[in-house]
Order: C-alpha cells, then structure tokens, then sequence
C-alpha cells in the first residue's frame, strides 16, 4: 500500500490534482473534506459532530479524522495507490499517519506541496463552487461548467461551499499556516517533499506530477 500526500493551502488545487492523477491512473482520491462533507450530509453523528468546526473553516478533531483514515486502510486491498488530500493537517495526524501506515504495511510519501501566490488562492476560492449532490468541484472563470450554475456529471444545481466565504477563508489561511505549513519541514525531513508550482492551469499541474512520479 502506498499512500502519496498533497499538502498545500486551501485552494492551492488539491482536490483538483488529486482527481486529474485518480483520472489517469488507478490511483484512488482520498479527500477528508469530502468525505466529512458526506457524513454530514447522510447525518451520521461524526458528521454532525463536524459541523461546526467546518463552518468555522477550524479543524475537526484529530480523533475523528484519524478513525476514518484507519477505516479506510482496514478495507483497502493490499497494493493500493491513494492520494490523499487533507489529510494530514497537522503534526499529530502526521504522526498517526506515520503510526497507521506502519501497522498497514504502507509506504507514505512522496509528500507533493502544491505551492500558489495568495492573490492566486483568494481568487480561487472565490469563484470556486460545488455539487451539493455528486461533490464535483467547478470555478466560475477557470473551470465554468457546460451550462451555468448546473453540474456537468449530475444536472444539480450548484452552490458555494460554507467554508468558502470570504471571513471564513482567511481563518481557514491562518489555520493552514499555523498548523498544517509546519508539515513542510516535516515531510522535508523525511526526505520526501516535493514542491511543485501550482499557479498555471489543472493539466499542467497533473503532468507536472506524473512526471516526477513515474520518476523523470
Ligand atoms: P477541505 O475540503 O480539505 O478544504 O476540508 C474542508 C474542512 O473539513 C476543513 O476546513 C476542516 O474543517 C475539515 N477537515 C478536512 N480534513 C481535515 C483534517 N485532516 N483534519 C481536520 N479537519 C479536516
């Protein structure tokens, strides 16, 4: 099992990367977001515990999401490829991570920073929206779906996440830089950072990580 981790600020293309690696190859996108999103969504009582640290754009207690990484390792084939992205967010999650993966036998790394200049990330989560239905992610400018305000894949109507209005996407900057940044000296340490700029479009993005990940 091999666990490959995306790091990077909200907004920085994450979940986009992530979904464009998971396109083209049988690599499975992990995004606790989502899955949290999800719990919510189906009113189960770690979602609803979630709630309000997810409106606040704050981090959900490092218990639950730890629980749900272990679930999710406990029912995963033996040779699978995840990227995860979300998870870790902090020390404590890396170290469980590190804990879980030996306890699975899985390999974790590389770690791929995405890195995007603030204006870029501001602008970004602005004009971001969601599928409320099937969790597809478009953005008004550089990823418009075929007929607007409409989700390609399922016809729901979009919306604009909680977390992405404006007072809450600067705590969710500050949160990130307090304490999810401090991963980049620990995955640098571990002799597993890779710092790709993430500033031009998905595509490039994708193939700028492919790349590094077939080892050119
Ligand atoms: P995301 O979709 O990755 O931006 O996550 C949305 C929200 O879910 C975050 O702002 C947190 O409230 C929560 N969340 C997702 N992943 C984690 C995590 N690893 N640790 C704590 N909270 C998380």
């Amino acid at each position: 099992m091999k666990i490959i981790v995306f790091l990077g600020a909200p907004g920085a293309g994450k979940g986009t990367a992530a979904a464009r690696l998971a396109a083209r190859t049988s690599a499975v996108h992990v995004s606790t977001g989502a899955m949290l999103r999800d719990a919510l969504k189906r009113g189960t009582p770690a979602g609803l515990a979630a709630k309000s640290y997810m409106e606040s754009g704050g981090l959900v207690p490092d218990e639950t999401l730890v629980d749900m990484i272990r679930e999710l390792l406990t029912e995963a084939p033996k040779d699978a490829v995840f990227l995860f992205d979300g998870f870790p967010r902090n020390e404590k999650q890396a170290a469980a991570l590190d804990m879980l993966a030996g306890e699975f036998g899985a390999t974790v790394g590389p770690a791929v920073c995405l890195e995007v200049p603030e204006d870029v990330i501001m602008a970004r989560l602005g004009g971001r929206r969601v599928c409320p239905s099937c969790g597809a992610g478009f953005h008004v400018e550089s990823m418009p779906p075929k007929k607007e305000g409409i989700c390609d894949v399922c016809g729901a109507e979009l919306t604009v996440r909680a977390d992405d209005r404006p007072e809450t996407i600067r705590h969710r900057l500050e949160v990130y830089e307090k304490q999810t940044a401090p991963l980049l000296s620990w995955y640098e340490k571990a002799g597993s950072l890779r710092r790709v700029d993430a500033s031009g479009d998905a595509d490039a993005v994708a193939d700028a990580i492919m790349g590094f990940l077939a080892g050119k």
